[in-house]
């Protein structure tokens, strides 16, 4: 398959060139020339596979090309080893619960399939660096998907204080392949340390270096598997149709839901939800896109002023304005509407949502109440982490205790390992070559 550039300036790339690459020289951003449709049976029969069995058919579709169906059997099994079930919350409306993996976020697909794909077209004996600036989720979901794979070594860094303790823990912990440096300064300088990194000549002559950025075609791919696996867990309960809200910020996770309807998966309406960061919302609306700074909300995961896969979203919808329209809606909400909201459904029906995935509920809600979708049609909002990485926001909010699941208790409670320096490229420099030199020996 070759991948194109969404700004047709830069050469089309093989898959490999536009994994390990990421973004295309005219930093538009890469997309697969065809998308085929999955035959008619695979959906007649999907309530009958495994989330796992989803996963290879969309995946094999998609790269059957370029890696071997038993490559991407072994990749898929590894990568999706948690489950993504839907949850009734009220009449109608479910669910779709993300956060079952190592980090308790949807960001788990996208980082562990991206590795395991990346291990794949390594060379044996080759060794690639990954560099990672992160403010909290993207690190330890990153961390955690290339912890282990051979051949592969991570460095993250974030800003000192500037990230939950509990993220902290996560980012710190992992020891074996991954590395943590905790820069005294803001994560605008850790991603400005990451950039001087990758331009630095020495460096990358010493180094393989790759980023993990969130905008990787292959992070996008396994975002589609849990819209068809929620399609399937909703025709066992004798549903036929669906509507699904995605909770955005970069709206990777959208398109990860338009590839799935690209493929064949039929789906009466998209929802896009945002915080006060509606630049989206608000094209939907006057198909006026204006990039914004972003606003800090208590849905921070979400705080974009400029989403990164806006290109992607065009594209997957013809470059249209009136498809897009037709296929997704937008809708917005303040901090007090999300905190109302986290409150009103725990206190109705005790389930706990951390404030993105509220947002996606109450735009789902509104939606479901204000059209006639009949008995038959279920809508599906995206829970995109669970509540208690949003503890501080949510425990006082629903005025209720929030248990810490097992997995993460044995994080909070391992040694911190991180090395503290002070946001200058040289030390930062200094730092990698040594480290460089330590893997080799
Ligand atoms: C990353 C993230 C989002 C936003 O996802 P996009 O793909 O960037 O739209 C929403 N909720 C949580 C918890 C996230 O970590």
């Amino acid at each position: 398959m070759i991948y194109y550039s969404t700004k047709r300036q830069a050469e089309e790339a093989s898959l490999k060139k536009a994994l390990f690459k990421g973004l295309p020289e005219d930093n538009g951003l890469y997309m697969p020339e065809t998308i085929a449709k999955l035959p008619q049976e695979f959906f007649d029969n999907i309530e009958n596979l495994s989330f796992q069995d989803i996963a290879y058919e969309v995946t094999n579709t998609i790269l059957g090309g370029d890696v071997p169906s038993e490559e991407i059997r072994k990749i898929v099994d590894d990568a999706v080893n948690f489950d993504a079930p839907i949850v009734k919350v009220v009449d109608q409306i479910y669910s779709l619960e993300l956060f079952h993996g190592p980090t308790l976020a949807f960001k788990d697909f996208g980082a562990r399939f991206m590795a395991r794909l990346m291990s794949y077209f390594l060379d044996k004996g080759e060794n690639l660096h990954i560099l990672v600036a992160t403010s909290g989720d993207t690190g330890s979901a990153v961390a955690q998907g290339f912890f282990g794979v051979e051949g592969i070594q991570v460095t993250i860094l974030y800003p000192q204080g500037k990230v939950s303790p509990i993220q902290e823990q996560q980012l710190t912990t992992n020891g074996g392949n991954i590395k943590a440096v905790e820069i005294e300064g803001t994560f605008d300088d850790c991603q400005r340390l990451v950039k001087e990194a990758f331009l630095d000549p020495e460096l990358s002559e010493a180094l393989n270096l790759t980023s993990a950025n969130s905008i990787n075609i292959s992070r996008l791919i396994p975002q589609s598997f849990y819209y068809f696996n929620a399609f399937a867990q909703l025709k066992r309960e004798g549903f036929k149709k669906v509507v699904f809200c995605t909770p955005s910020g970069n709206f990777g996770n959208l398109c990860g839901g338009l590839i799935a309807n690209r493929m064949g998966l039929k789906v009466e309406n998209f929802i896009a939800a945002t915080n006060s960061n509606k630049v989206v919302p608000v094209y939907l609306k006057t198909e006026v896109f204006q990039p914004k700074t972003s606003i800090s909300t208590i849905s921070n995961a979400m705080d974009v002023g400029n989403p990164s896969n806006f290109p992607r979203l065009l594209e997957l919808t013809g470059n249209s304005y009136e498809k897009l329209i037709k296929r997704i809606s937008g809708a917005w909400y303040s901090d007090d509407d999300t905190e109302a909201t986290m409150k009103e459904v725990y206190d109705q029906t005790q389930y706990v949502m951390c404030p993105h995935t509220a947002i996606a509920y109450k735009a789902l809600k509104e939606y479901m109440d204000g059209n006639d979708l009949g008995k038959k049609t279920a809508g599906v909002f995206l829970s995109t982490a669970h509540p208690v990485k949003f503890v501080e926001i949510v425990e006082p909010v629903i005025n209720k205790k929030i248990e810490i699941p097992q997995r993460l208790q044995e994080i909070i409670d391992r040694p911190k390992e991180a090395t503290l320096m002070p946001a200058d490229f040289k030390q930062f420099k200094k730092y990698l070559m040594a480290e460089t030199e330590l893997v080799k020996s």
